[in-house]
């Protein structure tokens, strides 16, 4: 039998945000009845290390809004598993930032836009930009490794949105740039302005030919790799 090695927590299925793409559809309204509490989530956890758990990856919903979320973070730390996160980071604050260092937790943060009434609008949270960068801040300031995960749309696919957000994410002291081509799941169905897939391999050109050369950071599309040019399989493959 395979080790287990990894598994993707979904920690919960509320979120402060209620995002216009969300493929699991979280949002505030979604009660938190359902999900584990901290023991038991422990409790399960050292289960799966029995079958060769190494690492850990927590999503959502907004793992933050889980009140055990950091108590189980000690846990896992304290076990030597390896740790990652996808936050809208929001809710990072300077302590739990610390507490992400000290455990060497990897970040991914989503920010869709560097426009800030473009990302609170698809997000439809109130100063949730301003509210991200503070929490960005705080995961540098503690030394925490981080990425930006943007979920790309037609809002979002124009050259100087995506330059924007290199630019931002070399900025914040992040080591990636990922652009999550948005696929029509869960919420985003409904979305109306998704990317044809023409557009989105044509966004995935633009991106290997004028952005990733130059770019300060590293950066990646999830565009399939069957959609993509020969040279970038290569270099996937090579790295
Ligand atoms: S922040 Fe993430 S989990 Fe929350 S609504 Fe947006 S996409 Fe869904």
């Amino acid at each position: 039998m395979h080790p287990l090695n990894g598994v993707y927590y979904y920690i919960t299925r509320t979120c402060n945000q209620r995002c216009d793409h969300c493929y699991i559809m979280a949002g505030p309204d979604i009660p938190r009845r359902g999900d584990m509490r901290g023991e038991e989530a422990m409790a399960k956890i050292s289960e799966a290390q029995s079958l060769g758990l190494r690492s850990v990856k927590f999503t959502g919903g907004e793992p933050f809004v889980h009140p055990d979320l950091l108590d189980i973070i000690e846990f896992c730390g304290s076990q030597g598993i390896a740790m990652g996160i996808e936050t809208n980071a929001t809710l990072i604050d300077a302590d739990a930032a610390a507490m992400l260092a000290r455990h060497r937790v990897y970040i991914a943060i989503s920010i869709d836009n560097p426009d800030r009434r473009v990302h609170d609008a698809f997000r439809h949270m109130e100063s949730a930009f301003d509210k991200a960068m503070r929490g960005l801040e705080h995961l540098a300031n503690a030394g925490c490794r981080t990425q930006i995960t943007a979920s790309i749309n037609a809002d979002s696919s124009d050259p100087r949105s995506l330059r924007g957000l290199v630019d931002l994410a070399a900025s914040s002291g992040a080591e990636k740039l990922k652009l999550n081509i948005i696929v029509a799941v869960g919420r985003a169905a409904q979305c109306g302005n998704l990317l044809s897939v023409e557009e989105a391999i044509a966004v995935n050109e633009f991106v290997e030919k004028e952005i990733i050369p130059s770019a300060p950071v590293k950066v990646v599309t999830s565009l399939p790799v069957a959609f993509k040019s020969t040279r970038a399989i290569r270099q996937t493959v090579d790295h």
